[in-house]
């Protein structure tokens, strides 16, 4: 069993991508011959090697040059990243070496050679880089850092470009100057998805663990569009097959499948065939499987089967649009739940909001406008640390540093059980999982604002005291 890490994530967009996990990339993995010697093009005969099996899209650049024998360099680049990202690399090194700038991709830690290209592409590729990154693209004998991206695949891909000057053994006893280039790739579609890198605070991510241990029940997350519900509910798909391995069935219905996991069955809903939620979840529930993840409860009849699998030792995880956590309930009894069902089934609801982080880099002490402290609990002000991100170049002049999730769970006891059977109306409902210890996103938001970790500014955008309001 793999204990340590989630599989990695792959794009269904990419069917080439959606085989076997396991696969061995690159080269072999391309069709790109062994890694023997006579496999590798030399310096200035690109076009030496005879190959059998799919051509790169690096080689098709390198091959299809344009008028008078020129290669088209931001094709060329374009093409790299590409088959950086077919092979699940996490970076590609270029480097001058003594007969030809070698390129390298760095997959699951270890680098491997994946091109020989001729030397003197190396100040051409080395320049649309810096142009893609907005750099100073004559600027050789100086560090540079930037970032640019790749609409290579659907949602993009960001690249993080590193440029470092370096000496090599030129003509004779001379050295010539060159660069070494590192690109990494952060793929949207190649993120793993673990339930402790998801930003909840500790008690937040013990619960949820908790929760998916029961064999049986069913946990709803709920947020806006763009909350970080669906890396969430990976990521709790993850952390189970991490923990029982193949010993565990799981099944999904989503629409659309956003990530390919590795040991869990996972099925499209299509319109156009009338394979709908109710009609795969019907068919699913004959097959048994222990976990089923239902991409959305937006019908009565999906409410239904949902709450039925979750009362009938089947552990559902689904999502639900709600403007509050705690509403959740009203509108599962607004789909024609009985409320004593939902009571028995319901075990938490999981509340989220996407904010985006303080770069650590430049990130420093400021006081934020007298008018957004007023909205700040006054016994949290005295020891309020302060800090927003000024700009810089590794990230971007944005100040930000990636996004983290505030989050909310209400885990449904026996007093918020009594209250769901009783139709209690949403505020006292709220207030009720309050005092039985919820800690509202407003309060998460709040704790992480004044520790300087997130900007006051970015919590007032993204939660409210009252959510109800
Ligand atoms: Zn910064």
């Amino acid at each position: 069993m793999n204990s340590t890490a989630c599989p990695r994530g792959q794009s269904p967009l990419s069917p080439e991508r959606n085989g076997n996990p396991n696969r061995q990339p690159v080269r072999k993995d391309l069709g790109l011959g062994t890694g023997s010697p006579h496999h590798f093009c030399i310096a200035n005969r690109p076009f030496c090697c005879q190959r059998d099996g799919p051509v790169s899209q690096t080689r098709k650049a390198l091959e299809s040059p344009q008028a008078e024998g020129e290669i088209d360099i931001a094709r060329l680049v374009d093409a790299l990243v590409a088959d950086a990202i077919e092979a699940q690399s996490s970076d590609i090194h270029i480097e001058p070496w003594d007969t030809s700038l070698v390129v390298r991709f760095r997959l699951h830690g270890v680098l491997k050679e994946f091109e020989h290209l001729p030397l003197q592409l190396a100040e051409k590729i080395s320049a649309r880089l810096k142009v893609m990154a907005n750099l100073v693209n004559y600027e050789t004998e100086r560090p540079q850092e930037g970032h640019a991206r790749a609409d290579l695949m659907a949602g993009g891909v960001e690249l993080r470009l590193s440029f470092f000057p370096v000496v090599r053994g030129g003509e004779g006893h001379s050295f010539a100057r060159g660069e070494k280039i590192v690109i990494r790739i952060f793929d949207p579609s190649s993120r793993s998805f673990d339930v402790d890198e998801l930003g909840f605070d500790q008690q937040t991510a013990a619960t949820l663990k908790e929760l998916l241990d029961r064999p049986t029940g069913m946990l709803l997350l709920t947020g806006p569009t763009g909350s970080g519900k669906t890396t969430a509910i990976y990521a709790a798909l993850c952390h189970l097959v991490n923990r029982h391995g193949s010993t565990i069935s799981i099944s999904t219905v989503e629409d659309p499948v956003e990530f390919n996991l590795s040991q869990i069955s996972q099925a499209q809903i299509n319109h156009a065939r009338e394979f709908t939620y109710p009609v795969a979840l019907r068919s699913l529930m004959r097959q048994d499987p222990q976990v089923i993840m239902i991409g959305e409860i937006r019908d009565p009849e999906t409410a239904s089967i949902a709450v039925q699998a979750g009362l009938t030792g089947h552990l559902v995880i689904s999502t639900i649009h709600s403007g509050s956590t705690a509403g959740v309930f009203a509108r599962m009894i607004n789909m024609e739940i009985e409320p004593f069902l939902l009571a028995s089934s319901i075990i938490g609801v999981l509340g989220l909001r996407l904010v985006r982080k303080n770069c650590p880099l430049c990130s420093m002490p400021y006081q934020p406008d007298p008018t957004l402290l007023t909205k700040v609990p006054s016994d949290l002000l005295p020891e309020a640390s302060w800090r927003r991100g000024g700009g810089c170049e590794t990230c971007n002049q944005t100040g930000f540093a990636g996004r983290t999730a505030l989050a909310e769970m209400l885990t449904v006891n026996e007093p918020i059980q009594d209250a769901i059977m009783t139709k209690m109306r949403t505020r006292k409902l709220q207030a009720l999982a309050q005092e039985h210890g919820m800690q509202t996103l407003w309060e998460s938001g709040m704790a992480r604002s004044t520790s300087g970790e997130i900007p006051l500014e970015e919590v007032l955008r993204s939660v409210t005291e009252d959510p109800l309001t």
